[in-house]
């Protein structure tokens, strides 16, 4: 048994009032938590304690702190196996010579699908140790910058190596698989099967078995397909079969960018969400990850299926897309009342992190609609805890500091200048703050990161170990030379 009172800090709860507490306390006894309020009122949740518990009682003073729930990541995908070749370490260090790429200028759809289609034969080519330490060090940097709940969206990873890297750093996580099955060749006008899609569903289906055996509470389950452009009928409509028969929730990525629509009528003959709005696929089940790109009807058929949507706007500007402001839809279906999370979905090295995708939507959000109200900062941090929780339909436990919930906290030190005379800490945090400013993570009731270091975890054994795995990866896979690879970790500070 352990009881902790986090005491003295601003609280933001995020429940469903958006409840700020500026002197408040949280008090959690094993993984849950039983009060959280003002300082005062919880005092009182202490008074109530049995003698055993009280005599287990530790104390965190929180007074220069704010606390935060653990953040929600709904869209992400583990892909530093590419570290060296994609967007990574192979780079000339200027950036001088950077061209527009492959997801820049409205999309490059044959390239963009043609590359989703070679994950698989990648991840056959990790060893189940190389998955692991690659899996542990990637979510890592999720959970250093804050992240206590995150939902892979298909990942370059092994399903099963994440599963045991997410139970061995102790962090919630949505499983998932990569699944395409078709890609759209640049020479034709018809979509090519790649793949069966029944060995792909069998696959989702033996990790829902997997995840099913779970004792720990911190696993769950949710298939996604990789794209529009890379998805045959048979597959969605088995995994609308699938995800109704194990009740599941469903994610995957549509209208992302504008060249999409146009590519999916020429080789499906209609476009992306009306495709999964036909076969099945358009509910509150869904998860639409970007969805920017759709028209009046598209729009209507999200918002008659309630569905959700995933959104990462600190990501658009480096990758070269364009889902905030070029069709400004997502803002739009958020005003019409549709659910609508933040994440930063994935990239073979560590992008911007929840804490800069609050920023990014609580800046371009409100500048698309010149209006400073459209989102608040304490709007920007639900859509990055309590609406991704809702997605991920983890929100019976997850998401929010209610009483009940599941131990998931976030601490932030709030004492220096960025702070000073500010009565609003999360607000100067969106102007100055960032993921590296995370100090203490807690899950279910158990500190994992304390002072911004693991209390378990060892990052600089977890990083030894992902870059043996790494240049093990990429020499006997990749075929990149030995030499070179060497030569680019010699210049690693280790
Ligand atoms: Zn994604």
């Amino acid at each position: 048994m352990s009881t902790l009172l986090i005491s003295g800090g601003t609280v933001y709860t995020a429940d469903a009032q958006e409840s700020v507490h500026a002197r408040g306390a949280v008090l959690v006894v094993d993984d849950r938590i039983v009060a959280v309020g003002p300082a005062a009122e919880v005092e009182q949740a202490v008074a109530a304690l049995t003698p055993g518990q009280r005599g287990e009682l530790r104390t965190l003073d929180a007074s220069r702190m704010m606390v935060l729930p653990g953040l929600v990541n709904d869209h992400w995908h583990e892909m530093f196996a590419m570290g060296f070749p994609l967007r990574g370490a192979l780079r000339p260090a200027s950036d001088r010579e950077d061209q527009v790429a492959f997801l820049g200028g409205g999309g490059n759809m044959h390239e963009i699908s043609a590359t989703f289609d070679r994950f698989d034969g990648l991840i056959a080519g990790l060893t189940p140790d190389e998955a692991q330490a690659i899996a542990e060090y990637s979510m890592w940097t999720q959970l250093r910058g804050g992240v206590t709940t995150l939902g892979d969206m298909g990942s370059l990873n092994r399903p099963a190596s994440m599963v045991a890297a997410a139970r061995r750093l102790g962090l919630r996580f949505s499983a998932s698989t990569w699944a395409s099955d078709a890609v759209c060749p640049a020479d034709g006008t018809e979509f090519r099967r790649t793949r069966d899609a029944d060995t792909i569903l069998s696959g989702v289906e033996e990790l829902i078995g997997q995840v099913a055996g779970d004792t720990t509470g911190r696993l769950r389950c949710r298939p996604s397909i990789a794209y529009v452009t890379n998805m045959t009928d048979e597959l969605a409509t088995g995994m609308a079969e699938l995800i109704a028969r194990h009740d599941l929730p469903f994610a995957t990525h549509v209208g992302a960018l504008r060249h999409e629509a146009d590519v999916l009528r020429a080789y499906y003959g209609t476009t992306g969400l009306r495709r999964l709005a036909e076969l099945g696929l358009v509910d509150e089940r869904l998860t639409a990850a970007h969805a920017a790109f759709l028209d009046d009807d598209e729009q209507k058929l999200m918002l008659a299926g309630q569905a959700h949507i995933s959104h990462s706007p600190a990501k658009y500007g480096p990758s070269g897309e364009s889902a905030v402001t070029e069709t400004g839809v997502v803002p739009a279906l958020r005003r019409a009342g549709l659910d609508v999370s933040l994440s930063t979905d994935g990239s073979s090295l560590p992008n911007a992190g929840m804490a800069e995708a609050m920023r990014a939507a609580w800046q371009m959000y409100n500048e698309l609609s010149a209006d400073q109200t459209e989102v608040l900062p304490t709007d920007a941090l639900a859509m990055a805890t309590r609406l991704g929780a809702k997605g991920l339909r983890w929100d019976d436990q997850v998401g929010s500091l209610e009483p009940g919930k599941q131990a998931d906290l976030v601490l932030i030190p709030t004492h220096d200048y960025r702070y000073l005379l500010n009565s609003r800490p999360l607000e100067s945090f969106l102007w100055l703050g960032g993921s590296a400013d995370v100090d203490t993570v807690i899950v279910g009731g158990r500190t994992l990161i304390s002072g911004g270091k693991g209390v378990e975890a060892d990052e600089n054994g977890l990083r030894e170990r992902y870059l043996d795995a790494l240049r093990g990866f990429t020499t006997r896979v990749l075929r990149i030379p030995d030499e070179v690879v060497g030569r680019v970790l010699g210049q690693v500070s280790r």
